[in-house]
């Protein structure tokens, strides 16, 4: 075989060193990290440390420690490190020198060969400054590749199909986002667009600024001059940043966070996912309007795009999600880890570099959305029953994710959850896989928070539990083959069968439940008709006399409806219904 041809990712917040064995990506890992730090200090000893260790202490020493030298690379300066000059290179080729090692040691034999990524926007200084550190790093740079190229070989350009792939790469400290052209490996940058000073550090920061202001208005310090506390924060904040990537709610305790004329100043607060989302909502815009810069650049629009990639750690965040699909109508995939994606996509330029055969990156997803419905607007209209995903397609098994839901009316004590697997915006248009009731709420105002977590194992097992916030009070089920469910041409098959037992059915009330029993289910119309009448009841104790006069007649018309099937005769008193409760609820 040819010599090992090593694939770098060095980025400006992480780096990672990769490697193809027998047709597989491995990411090389430095004890039990998959990732190293792009930071470089000089530690008590004088010695170089490189990763974690100096991430650790830049913000108690930050005149021995370096950070980001990435955004660096290519211009005239240098950085001082304990009293000492460096250039740029100097300091990304100690990060090279580790990462070499790593692999070096992982290979048991030398390495002298590696393909390093560099992001699309790279000039031809930026792009010789980092060939330069890889030479004084002891590295031949074979080739070196454009970050979003290398993600898509990661998602398999290899394949013949021509694909327009747009890769959303949002990391620590930058943004860019890239349309490309892929097919049969060849990977063609079509535009590039984004920001050099935007990521999850931004995001860190806005949560730090939260923390400082709390601990301002309660104890009335500035903590900014107190170096140990601020490291604190920073770590505290990134940790609670990571928590409600996947729950609503994260709690932050920092005990003893210092001394305050000589009491010790303890934190603890709450930071809910929307509170944090609108904290974030400037820099989510900007990268939005970098995408409608790309596709512009690119002379494309947004359903000329086949596929959309998710890069970065930072990407993980729920509304990025979100926002791509609001915005654009985008179902982004993010099944490759999307922190290792441009690392595996070196390793795989580098194998093929060596003619070596490469294996696509193959790991588990969900292949359907998993959510609840809740009332929203739908179509510009209110609506009762839309979709709110709370595990999307394509995620990585096994998945937990949780969302908060209020109660809708003052003394709610019950809440009827229903679960569908589906892409429609409309819960009615999907699947429904199971529902339950959570009884005995508290008797409180409108508002009372109700977190519903979903859990998805390989064996398409899916705990769903609902917690009332306030109490703790809970209820779960688990649903089975939650992932071999009816869809497409199965469920096309499954409802002749049933069609030609039954008569005409509407595709969309066939759940797995119906199937097996063959019962036959109501038209989702009138089914909607029946949760409607349930939800307007379940007002009733709050509403004026006058109110419950109009939405009692309107239920009894609509009950008459139900009785005699009549469709038709269903669509304007659940219109006026519909309105009413929307009025009564907003
Ligand atoms: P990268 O530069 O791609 O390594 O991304 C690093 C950034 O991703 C850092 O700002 C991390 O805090 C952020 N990050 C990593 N995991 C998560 C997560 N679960 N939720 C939100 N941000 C994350």
């Amino acid at each position: 075989m040819n010599e090992i041809i090593i694939g770098i990712d060095l980025g400006t917040t992480n780096s990672e060193v990769s490697v193809i064995e027998q047709g597989k990506v491995t990411i090389i890992k430095d004890g039990d990290k998959k990732m190293l730090a792009s930071f470089v200090g000089i530690d008590d000893a004088g010695q170089v440390i490189v990763g974690e260790m100096a991430r650790n202490q830049y913000l108690v020493y930050p005149e021995r420690t370096i950070k980001s030298i990435k955004r660096l690379m290519g211009q005239d300066s240098q950085v001082v490190l304990a009293d000492q000059a460096y250039t740029p290179q100097e300091i990304s080729a100690i990060i090279l020198t580790r990462l070499k090692g790593i692999a070096e040691q992982y290979l048991g034999q030398t390495v002298s060969k590696a393909v390093i990524t560099v992001p699309a926007y790279f000039s031809d200084a930026q792009r010789q400054a980092t060939r330069e550190a890889g030479e004084i790093a002891g590295l031949d740079v074979v080739r070196m590749i454009n970050e979003p190229t290398a993600a898509a070989l990661a998602y398999g350009a290899m394949q013949a199909e021509e694909k327009k792939v747009l890769v959303y790469d949002l990391g620590g400290g930058t943004f860019d986002v890239s349309v490309v052209n892929m097919q049969d490996g060849v990977v063609e940058v079509l535009s590039s667009h984004g920001d050099n000073h935007l990521g999850g550090d931004d995001f860190d920061q806005q949560i730090i600024e939260f923390l400082v202001d709390h601990i301002q208005k309660t104890h009335g310090i500035d903590v900014h001059s107190h170096s140990k506390a601020m490291a604190r924060l920073t770590r505290a904040a990134e940790e609670a940043k990571f928590l409600l990537s996947d729950q609503p709610y994260a709690q932050i305790n920092e005990e003893y966070l210092l001394e305050h004329e000589g009491a010790a100043v303890h934190l603890s607060l709450e930071l809910s996912r929307m509170a944090y989302e609108e904290m974030i909502e400037d820099y989510i815009n900007a990268t939005i309007d970098a995408t409608h810069t790309a596709l512009k650049g690119a002379k494309l629009t947004a359903p000329d795009i086949d596929e959309v990639i998710l890069v970065g750690g930072s990407t993980r965040t729920p509304c990025i999600r979100e926002r791509l699909f609001n915005d654009f109508g985008f179902e982004p995939h993010s099944e490759v880890d999307p922190d290792l994606c441009v690392a595996m996509g070196a390793a795989i330029q580098a194998a093929m570099i060596n003619g070596q055969e490469v294996d696509t990156v193959l790991v588990d997803v969900t292949p359907y959305t998993y959510g609840t419905s809740a009332i929203g607007v739908l179509d510009g209209q209110p609506y009762p029953f839309m979709f709110v995903p709370v595990i999307h397609k394509n995620s990585v098994l096994p998945n937990r994710k949780a969302d908060a839901f209020a109660t809708s009316y003052d003394g709610q004590d019950t809440v009827e959850i229903t679960i569908y697997q589906g892409e429609d915006p409309d819960a009615l248009n999907n699947v429904k896989i199971g529902e339950f009731l959570v009884e005995g709420l508290l008797d409180v105002a409108r508002g009372n928070v109700v977190t519903l977590t979903l859990g998805l194992d390989l064996n398409g097992l899916l705990n769903v539990s609902a917690v009332e916030k306030e109490t703790g009070l809970e209820k779960s089920i688990t649903i089975k083959n939650a992932l071999s469910q009816f869809e497409g041409e199965a469920l096309d098959a499954a409802q002749q069968r049933i069609t030609s037992l039954f008569g005409q059915l509407d595709p969309r009330v066939i759940d797995a439940d119906t199937l097996q029993s063959s019962i036959v289910s109501d038209a989702p119309e009138i089914a909607a008709a029946r949760e409607l009448i349930i939800k307007a009841e379940g007002l009733f104790a709050k509403v004026s006399d006058e109110d419950k006069e109009d939405m009692a007649g309107l239920i009894e018309i609509m009950r008459t409806c139900i009785e005699a099937q009549n469709i038709e005769g269903l669509d304007e008193p659940s219109a006026q219904l519909t309105d009413i409760i929307y009025y009564l609820e907003s």
